[in-house]
C-alpha cells in the first residue's frame, strides 16, 4: 500500500497567526487551498492558487534583500571576513535587482514557490520611480544602521563561537503543535542570550510578541531561563533598537495568546485530501482595505472592491 509522503498538519508561526486575524479566508488559502499542488496534473486551481500564496510586495522583497544580505554579512564574517556598508548595500541592490527580474521578466515561471514575483507585477499595477527610490533609501539606511549603529556593536562584535542562530528555521512543541521560530540572529554572553529580528518596516506591537515567541523557542531549544534572554527588536529603516529584557508576566501573555491562537486553529484544522471542506469555516472579512492589498484579491469570490 503506497504511504502518503505529507501530511497536512496543524502548525503555528506569529505571522500564520497574523494572517488569520487579518482575515480566516485568507488563512485558508494560504494554509490549505493549494495543499498538493504538486501532485496536480494537469496543473489547475491548486496551482494557481499556489501562485497567489507566493506572491510578495515591494516593500517585503526590500526587507527580504535586507535580511538575506546581513546572513551573508554574518557568513562572511565566520569565514574571517569582512563586509563594509558599501558592500552590504551592493548585495542588498543586487539581490533587490535579480528579484525583480524574476518577477518582471517572468522567469518566476519556472519556480513559483521559490522565485520572486510581486504583488504589483502580478496585478499590473504600476510601481512609480518614487516607490523603487523609496525602497533604494530604506535599503540605505538600514545598511548604514546595522554597519554603523553603536546600537548594534554588541551583535556584530559578538564572537562566532558565541553564536546560537543565524536565520535558521526551527521548531518546538507548544499544546502538542509545531510552532515555526526564525530567529534572524542570537548570541551568547555568558549566561545572558541577546536574540534579535529585523525589522525595515514601521514599529508595531505585534514584533515584540513574535520575538516573546522566539523567546519561549531560547528556552525550549537552549534551556535559556526566561529572566536571562534579552530581545532586541532592531528597526533598520528607522534607525532604533528597543531592547526588552524577558519579563515573565509579559511572556505568560504570550503564551495565552498563542494557545488562544492555536485552538481557534484547532478547532477547524482539516486535512484537504480527507476531510469534506466546510466553507463556513473560513469567513471572509472582507474590508475593502484588506482586500485591497491581499495577494488572493484576484481569485477569492468574496473580495471587496
Ligand atoms: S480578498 Fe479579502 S476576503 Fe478574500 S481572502 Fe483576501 S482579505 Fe479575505
Amino acid at each position: 500500500m503506497a504511504t502518503k509522503q505529507f501530511q497536512c498538519e496543524l502548525s503555528w508561526s506569529a505571522s500564520r497567526a497574523k494572517e488569520w486575524e487579518r482575515c480566516q479566508r485568507e488563512y485558508w488559502y494560504g494554509r490549505y487551498a493549494s495543499w498538493g499542488w504538486w501532485t496536480e496534473r494537469p496543473r489547475g486551481q491548486k496551482y494557481e492558487i499556489m501562485v497567489h500564496k507566493c506572491l510578495t510586495s515591494l516593500p517585503a522583497h526590500a526587507g527580504d534583500c535586507a535580511h538575506r544580505a546581513i546572513q551573508r554579512w554574518f557568513e562572511l564574517k565566520r569565514d574571517g571576513a569582512t563586509m563594509t556598508t558599501n558592500e552590504l548595500l551592493e548585495e542588498c541592490v543586487e539581490l533587490f535587482r535579480d528579484g525583480w527580474r524574476q518577477s518582471a521578466g517572468g522567469g518566476w515561471q519556472d519556480q513559483p514557490n521559490k522565485s520572486v514575483h510581486l504583488n504589483e507585477h502580478h496585478y499590473g499595477q504600476e510601481i512609480s520611480k518614487e516607490r523603487t527610490e523609496m525602497a533604494r533609501q530604506l535599503l540605505e539606511r538600514s545598511t548604514q544602521f546595522f554597519c554603523e549603529s553603536a546600537e548594534l556593536a554588541a551583535a556584530r562584535d559578538a564572537h562566532p563561537d558565541t553564536w546560537r542562530s543565524l536565520e535558521t528555521m526551527d521548531t518546538y512543541q507548544f499544546l502538542g503543535t509545531k510552532v515555526y521560530a526564525v530567529p534572524d540572529f542570537a548570541y551568547a554572553e555568558g549566561e545572558m542570550i541577546h536574540i534579535y529580528d529585523w525589522k525595515t518596516g514601521q514599529p508595531r506591537e505585534a514584533d515584540i510578541f513574535q520575538l516573546h515567541t522566539y523567546a519561549l523557542y531560547a528556552c525550549e531549544k537552549w534551556s535559556t531561563d526566561p529572566e536571562n534572554i534579552v530581545l532586541h527588536a532592531a528597526y533598520l529603516g528607522a534607525g532604533k533598537v528597543e531592547s526588552i529584557p524577558v519579563d515573565l508576566n509579559r511572556l505568560s501573555e504570550a503564551q495565552d495568546h498563542m494557545s488562544t491562537s492555536i485552538r481557534e486553529m484547532m478547532d477547524v484544522h482539516y486535512d484537504p485530501e480527507v476531510d469534506d471542506l466546510m466553507m463556513g469555516n473560513w469567513p471572509a472579512s472582507p474590508e475593502a482595505r484588506k482586500c485591497g492589498g491581499c495577494r488572493f484579491r484576484g481569485i477569492c469570490t468574496e473580495a471587496t472592491k
